[in-house]
């Protein structure tokens, strides 16, 4: 048919195209607009530790609210971003705004803030963190900077030199999305990191076919090889259950804790849970 039809073929896909470079140029034009106008807001998400039951740090997790479009995922934003060089400033705002933030919370309590690849190879990636730490006073401690394997990949030398120095600061590095890459987690461990967070694609099925080895192997290795290890998308009891077992992971995220909420809801949360074990109806319902 497209072959009978060519020149028809040609023009419906060529209008096509037209219809997308036109809708990315739409979005970047917005997206431009977007910071000046205020349009993005951080919500925030609790880790738990599994121990305790207490929060122990909140992810800060970026939405726009789109004048017209609604709300807008992260996922469609950052690459898009990046693609501008967008991406540095707003980085910039994320990482002020999520400092200042933490400062609100009672004094256990890290932010971690995720960085793009781009933006973590920014020159003055260091002078910037430093920076956001001094205007919001939060002390270095209580910053989590999570990056992904494919941070990793590149200039690799500048890469573990920056890590290092922030490791010096006092900053910690968390290894964002493992087991999504290719990577082995011995050769990652080459690079300064305090933290492993184990991609959520790990607890699907667990529950009810899926062997739970794969899991328990990558979080033993990282705790042998003296990481703290994040479960990540834990949705139900069983799941919460099956990954506490043997003890090696020390921290849970996931719906069943709670969904990513705005500032003010994550404040009502880590004053509700100032004192109380997290993981019972009362959380969920709170998230929902
Ligand atoms: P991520 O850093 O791995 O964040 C976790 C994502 O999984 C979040 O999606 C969160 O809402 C979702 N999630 C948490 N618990 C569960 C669960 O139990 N079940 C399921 N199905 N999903 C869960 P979100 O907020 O849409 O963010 C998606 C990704 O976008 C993030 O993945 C991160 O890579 C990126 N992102 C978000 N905010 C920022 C930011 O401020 N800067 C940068 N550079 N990237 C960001
Ligand atoms: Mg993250
Ligand atoms: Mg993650
Ligand atoms: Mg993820």
């Amino acid at each position: 048919r497209a072959k009978a039809d060519g020149r028809g073929t040609f023009c419906f896909f060529r209008d096509e195209m037209a219809a997308t470079v036109e809708a990315r140029r739409i979005l970047e034009l917005d997206l431009r607009k977007a910071l000046a106008n205020e349009e993005f807001e951080l919500f925030y998400q609790p880790l738990v530790n599994l121990k305790s039951g207490k929060i122990s740090t909140c992810e800060a997790l970026l939405r726009w609210n789109h004048p017209v479009r609604g709300t807008v995922s992260p996922v469609d934003i950052i690459p898009v971003a990046e693609d501008m060089g967008l991406i540095v400033d707003l980085g910039r705002w994320i990482l002020r705004r999520a400092c200042m933030e933490c400062m609100k919370w009672p004094e256990g309590v890290s932010v971690a803030v995720n960085f793009s690849p781009q933006q973590f190879h920014q020159r003055d990636v260091l002078s910037e963190i430093r920076y956001a730490l001094e205007v919001s006073g939060l002390p270095a401690h209580r910053l989590e900077i999570e990056i992904t394997e494919s941070s990793l990949l590149r200039n690799t030398q500048l890469t573990h030199d920056i890590l290092s120095q922030l490791h010096a600061l006092g900053v910690r590095i968390s290894l964002d999305d493992f087991g999504t890459g290719y990577s082995s987690l011995s050769y990652l461990h080459n690079f300064p990191m305090q933290k492993v967070k184990i991609d959520r694609s790990f607890l699907e099925g667990i529950d009810t076919d899926r062997p739970l080895t794969l899991l328990r192997g990558v979080a033993r290795l990282s705790a042998d090889l003296g990481m703290a290890v994040v479960v990540e998308g834990i949705e139900t009891n069983e799941q919460l259950e099956l990954v506490s077992a043997d003890g090696t992971v020390s921290e849970g995220q996931g719906y069943l804790f709670s969904r990513p909420v705005p500032a003010v809801r994550i404040r009502q949360l880590l004053d509700a849970s100032h004192g109380r074990r997290l993981g019972d109806a009362q959380i969920v319902s709170i998230s929902s």
